[in-house]
């Protein structure tokens, strides 16, 4: 738990502890209801440092509720949520990356103050940004290749550039896991690439990344394990063992269709996005 110890004008803070000998995150029999209604039943998995999951399920599965749940701002109604062992609240080692859409981009602020909006968890609200900070933020910008853009008003950047700097502004709150809410949906293939090769960035930093998508070809593609939700954990595994005609029609049942091609199964889905934004 989370310790404040005010000295005089002086304020420490001391973050929860991390047992890093347990995963990063641990969900145990975890069910949430909202007004009785369960949006996630029973959900058990564990992810290790460092890996890199794709959540896939249909709209309303419960993938926000379980970005939630682990970020501590939803409480699950039975069973155990753990961030390296410890209780999920007032963790700052986990950022929320937002869709683009929940955002309002009418807020006159640039990129640099943006990113540096994800150093107050450890500065706290009353003290101005020292040189490290801003040495963070920069280091943050530059990883996302934004560095060049730092004076730019946040509202005049592309659909692609603005996800990138949501993901600087969670590498500037120095986050171990980001919870990366369909960072892909709309954009164009080379805005997609550009994420792509951020997430190898953030890999051989040993960020762990929960990342929903609606793609499930883009999912199976590039990501090494996938997690397969409706209300219950359907599957978790390699794309080999997840994407399976069982699994997938007891996850969409009814709301996308398999095509069988030379290729392997082609899946279409009723949840696709429009795109090529960049
Ligand atoms: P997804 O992100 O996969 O679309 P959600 O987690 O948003 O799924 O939703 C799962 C279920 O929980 C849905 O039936 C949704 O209507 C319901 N739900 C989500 N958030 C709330 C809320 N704050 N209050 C009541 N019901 C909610």
């Amino acid at each position: 738990m989370e310790q404040i110890h005010q000295l005089g004008r002086l304020t420490l803070v001391n973050w929860p502890a991390h047992d890093r000998s347990r995963p990063i995150v641990e969900l145990e029999n975890v069910t949430v209801r909202y007004n009785g209604n369960t949006a996630l039943e029973n959900v058990s998995f564990s992810l290790q440092r460092g890996e890199q999951v794709a959540i896939i399920g249909p709209n309303g599965a419960g993938k926000s509720t379980l970005f939630n749940v682990i970020a501590g701002v939803v409480s699950p109604a039975e069973g155990q949520v753990r961030i390296y062992g410890d209780t999920p609240d007032e963790h700052i080692c986990i950022a929320y990356v937002p869709q683009r859409s929940r955002a309002d981009w009418s807020f006159p602020v640039n990129v640099f103050d943006v990113v540096m909006m994800g150093r107050v968890g450890k500065m706290g609200l009353f003290r101005w940004p020292t040189r490290r900070d801003r040495q963070i933020v920069r280091q943050a910008l530059e990883v996302v290749e934004m560095d060049h853009l730092a004076k730019r008003q946040i509202s005049e950047l592309s659909g692609g550039q603005q996800q990138r700097v949501f993901i600087a502004r969670a590498l500037a709150q120095e986050a171990e896991l980001m919870l990366m809410d369909e960072p892909l949906t709309g954009l164009d293939i080379k805005s997609q690439e550009a994420i792509f090769s951020i997430l190898n960035r953030l890999r051989a930093r040993q960020v762990t990344i929960l990342l929903a998508t609606h793609d499930l070809n883009l999912a199976a593609d590039r990501f090494d394990r996938l997690m397969l939700l409706n209300r219950r954990l359907i599957g978790f595994g390699s794309p080999d063992q997840v994407l399976t005609h069982d699994l997938l029609n007891r996850a969409y049942s009814g709301h996308m269709r398999l095509i069988d091609t030379p290729n392997g199964t082609m899946v279409i889905s009723d949840t696709c996005c429009g795109g090529g934004e960049h």
